[in-house]
């Protein structure tokens, strides 16, 4: 029997699948298949190819429950959150079903009057796409859907703790683009324990054009570097440290709500999810009190439970390095206000916890938590806020929060970040751009922008 690799449930540490552990040859021939497959799918028209996707955004949606529970047992999140996510992966599928009619291009004289200049754009070409465990199905989906609706085939590397619901994705796609007489690997999974080994091997390959990635800032880079060699496009969604700065004119019932949802969305194991509670001095108190309340209120537990709210993290190393960051900012000062400290049991769960009077060097408010911690800090001047949030390396998302049109215009402009949300707790949106700036990366996905990424301009002169 060829290799296999085992896939975990976090909330019950029991093995829920085996999947093929490829390797080199597997790698090297799904590309070649990959290329066959750009060619026939080259003859399909921009409509033939936009009701593709559209079949495939409706088969997700009627297996909304199945891909939901097989999130929820390779991922821990909530099975009503997992639902959440299907609806938004699967959107991605419509949205760009809609754009790949729309694909633009522009004509015009040229100034001297000799000619005339048409742009077009052609399908990028075999495109790499690899692929984080904390939303195993939207962030695969949000690199699939363009690529498909722009033309071209796609082979996607799922992180290896989640590779169960990227198969139960391809096995769809294959479905709706074979029912349409198109290539069957038009969209392939390669499940390997080797990421960096498929990595170099592909990237190396002159036949490999475009590499996507989600992820993580160091393995971003090493990406880029990569990509250099054969000058591939490259798009990278990466690590984020999101502050949530709250004026002193805020409303507060508002910005709880919106914190909770910023916070504990997939139990903060999100790239989007505020890291860093910036409040202004005169509300701080009555902020901390009440975050405290709402995150003591928040059910852990296995996410197939009813009312359970908060999942386990995805492995012992993520939990544990959750902790590390908890207890070296108590041990610089911080004041523990619920949770803090993990459980007993089976499950690699950590619990809400929300920090106050976190010291400005910490590493908490540096790095990313990607975990069910809230930091808490203050400032007097909304300078002192804006330059508070803006103190980081990284510019992926941000949150402002003001009652005054004025401070919230301001908010929009000065947050530097990819992505603002002005009294929002949620702003992930298929018809939007998601992307960061900074050391969180570049390029976007989603929106008119995000079929960009996977086509080339083309001058013609006339
Ligand atoms: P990660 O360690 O960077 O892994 C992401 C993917 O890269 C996995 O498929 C992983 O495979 C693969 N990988 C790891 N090392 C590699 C290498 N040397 N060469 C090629 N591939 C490699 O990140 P993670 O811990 O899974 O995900 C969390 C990170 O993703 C956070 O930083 C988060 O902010 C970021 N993220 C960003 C966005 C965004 O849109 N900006 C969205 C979601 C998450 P294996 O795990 O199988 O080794």
């Amino acid at each position: 029997m060829s290799a296999q690799f085992e896939v975990v449930n976090p909330a019950t540490e029991e093995v829920i699948g085996r999947v093929a552990d490829t390797g080199k040859d597997e790698w090297l021939a799904a590309l070649g298949r990959a290329v066959q497959a750009q060619q026939a799918w080259g003859e399909f028209a921009p409509r033939q190819r936009a009701e593709v996707l559209r079949a495939v955004y409706e088969k997700i949606t009627e297996r909304t429950d199945e891909f939901a529970r097989t999130m929820t047992a390779e991922m821990g999140k909530p099975f009503a959150e997992a639902k959440g996510e299907v609806a938004y992966g699967a959107e991605y599928f419509r949205w760009f079903a809609e754009e790949a009619v729309r694909i633009p291009g522009r004509i015009g004289r040229a100034p001297a009057g000799n000619g005339d200049i048409l742009v077009t754009r052609t399908p990028v070409g075999p495109v790499l796409a690899i692929t984080p465990w904390n939303f195993p199905l939207a962030m695969a989906t949000r690199k699939i859907a363009p690529a498909m609706a722009a033309g071209c085939p796609i082979v996607v590397k799922p992180a290896a703790e989640t590779p169960l619901t990227m198969l139960l994705v391809a096995e769809v796609i294959a479905e709706a683009v074979t029912a349409a007489g198109g290539p069957r690997d038009l969209v392939q999974i390669l499940t390997t324990t080797d990421s960096a080994g498929l990595s170099q091997t592909l990237m190396a390959d002159e036949r490999l054009r475009k590499i996507t990635f989600t992820g993580s800032t160091n393995v971003g880079k090493i990406l880029v570097k990569q990509s250099a060699d054969n000058l591939l496009r490259t798009s990278m969604e990466l690590g984020g440290n999101a502050p949530f700065l709250v004026c002193e004119d805020a409303d507060l019932d508002l910005v709880l709500d919106c914190a909770m949802q910023a916070k504990m969305r997939n139990g903060g194991e999100a790239c989007i999810a505020a890291n860093r509670f910036i409040v202004h001095e005169s509300l701080a108190e009555e902020f901390t009190a009440r975050l405290t309340r709402r995150m003591a209120e928040v059910t852990m537990g296995n996410g197939m439970d009813d009312g359970v709210t908060l999942g386990p993290m995805i492995t012992a190393k993520q939990r544990d390095g959750i902790a590390a960051l908890v207890d070296d900012a108590v041990a610089a000062g911080a004041t523990v206000r619920c949770g803090g400290e993990v459980p007993e049991g089976k499950g690699y769960f950590y619990p809400a916890t929300v920090l106050s009077r976190v010291p400005s060097d910490a590493r908490i408010l540096h790095e990313e938590i990607f975990g069910p911690v809230a930091t808490v800090t203050t400032f007097s001047t909304l300078e002192e806020g804006i330059a508070a949030a803006n103190g980081t390396q990284f510019g992926l998302a941000a949150y402002g929060f003001s009652e005054n049109v004025h401070t919230c215009r301001r908010l929009a402009e000065e947050l530097t970040a990819g992505m603002v949300g002005i009294n929002r707790g949620a702003i992930s949106d298929a018809a939007a751009p998601f992307g960061g700036i900074k050391q969180s990366g570049f390029g976007r996905e989603g929106g008119a922008e995000g079929i960009e990424e996977y086509l080339d301009v083309k001058y013609l002169a006339l």
